[in-house]
């Protein structure tokens, strides 16, 4: 398969052209605006026949909007939700120019190959697909291509929720990135991660406040000592294994497939599990409890002079539904002299596991790949899903899941593709995902 196939004669050949144009225009985040690629994004849907909307916060910073109709209309709608903008890349340490989408060794090279303009391209090649042969999916669907969600998303999926919910009316679920790739056991065991959690994000700036004065002198209030006891009680403190509904599910379904002892009961034993399941690991090793780590430290000025105030910033995660446990934790290891205050703080979230959507992600991998066998995981950072997860469209809030269905080469190292040096996705995985994800939308 190449870029050039005939869209006509492969069935999704579209997808692998949308992928390599998408990687050339550059959206590096911050610096260069996804305006470009949000026009590129509406004129694909409009030769679809859909009517495309670009919005933006700002000149240049534009997200693109269209509504596919379903063919049941009492079902809620469904968002399926893509970023445009991508992580900075210095192309001295790349293989290949990370903005040249070469295809080398079945596989597109390129920043936004897995994070995430593969699953931009698929929306575009099996939504245009489905609409060309007169398809419709079942539920209304809302697609949106994103800006700044790199950045937190305060000019793509923030604004938009803030200043247009109404694009989202009926919509009660959301599908998106960092999830539905394969881990491959056996050829006869791939397990696929959907995400149905994430952990949420508190960064914090301390600050403590002391006596200022000479170096020389004694000085019972001073506030980098003060600073830095917390700072120590913190990057030391040895957080609980806490396990989550979510990391509970996956740690049996994963343990029992591997022979590997785990008892739901022990917290402890998640742990020495955890150790004895591979690469897998790293997905969830997070996952099994809050974090904490200082990340910045800043006090003074001259070597002689007792600065009044020293500072630092922490790097928070805590678990959902365990987030005043977490903050109450922390306060007392922060102690009486030291204070916090929010640099940026999102909320962490638990979607069902046990619903009709999954059951359908479920039954459309399988149909692909008999081998597959899905497990729910919690990301231990944050997506687009954050945002939407507050929104109550008159269904409940929305439920986001991360499901980028593709099948992988075990010899992949997919984790490292993320925001990594070489980043860059199979060619038949594009192909897998698209079958997957055009069954999925039929049903879902
Ligand atoms: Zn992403």
């Amino acid at each position: 398969m190449t870029s050039t196939a005939d869209p006509e004669e492969v069935p999704y050949g579209e997808v692998v052209g949308f992928l390599r144009d998408l990687i050339r225009i550059d959206t590096s985040n911050p610096v260069k605006p996804e305006r470009p690629a949000a026009e590129y994004v509406a004129e694909k849907l409009a030769e679809a026949g859909l009517e495309p909307r670009i919005f933006e916060s700002e000149p240049g910073r534009a997200s693109v909007v269209a509504r596919i109709e379903g063919s049941d209309p009492s079902a809620d709608a469904l968002l399926l939700h893509g970023h445009l903008d991508v992580v900075p890349a210095d192309p001295a340490d790349w293989t290949f120019d990370p903005f040249a989408a070469e295809v080398r060794d079945g596989m597109v090279w390129g920043r936004g190959a897995v994070d995430m303009k593969d699953m931009d391209a698929m929306m575009l090649a099996v939504t245009r697909r489905m609409l060309r042969e007169g398809r419709k999916p079942r539920r209304d669907v809302v697609l949106a291509f994103l800006a700044d969600e790199e950045a937190g998303g305060n000019h793509g999926a923030k604004f938009l929720a803030k200043e247009h919910p109404d694009l989202f009316d009926g919509v009660s679920e959301a599908v998106s990135e960092v999830g539905g790739y394969s881990y491959e056991v056996s050829p006869e065991l791939r397990f696929y991660l959907i995400e149905t959690a994430q952990k949420g994000l508190a960064w914090m700036r301390l600050q403590a406040r002391g006596q200022a004065g000479h170096g020389s002198m004694i000085n019972d209030d001073n506030a980098v000592t003060a600073l830095a006891e917390a700072v120590a009680r913190i990057g030391r403190h040895d957080w609980p294994v806490t396990l989550t509904p979510t990391v509970t599910t996956f740690l049996t379904e994963v343990t029992e497939a591997l022979g590997v002892d785990f008892d739901p009961k022990d917290p402890a034993s998640a742990r020495a599990a955890v150790a004895k399941i591979g690469p897998l690991a790293r997905f969830i090793g997070a996952t099994l409890q809050h974090t904490a780590n200082p990340t910045k430290l800043e006090a003074g000025y001259k070597v002689n002079v007792i600065p009044e105030r020293a500072f630092a910033e922490i790097d928070g995660r805590f678990l959902p539904g365990l987030e005043q446990e977490y903050f109450a934790e922390l306060d007392k290891l922060l102690g009486p002299d030291v204070t916090r205050e929010f640099s940026h703080y999102d909320i962490a979230l638990e979607a069902p596991f046990e619903v009709p959507l999954v059951e359908k992600m479920m039954a459309s991998l399988q149909a692909e790949d008999p081998a597959a066998r899905i497990v729910p995981y919690c990301l231990s950072a944050g997506t687009d899903n954050k945002t939407f997860g507050v929104m109550d469209m008159g269904r409940g809030v929305i439920r986001g899941y991360g499901f980028v269905p593709l099948k992988l080469d075990p010899s992949l190292d997919f984790a490292a593709m993320f925001h990594g040096v070489d980043e860059r996705v199979p060619l038949d995985a594009l192909e897998f995902g698209s079958k997957v994800l055009d069954r999925f939308l039929t049903v879902a």
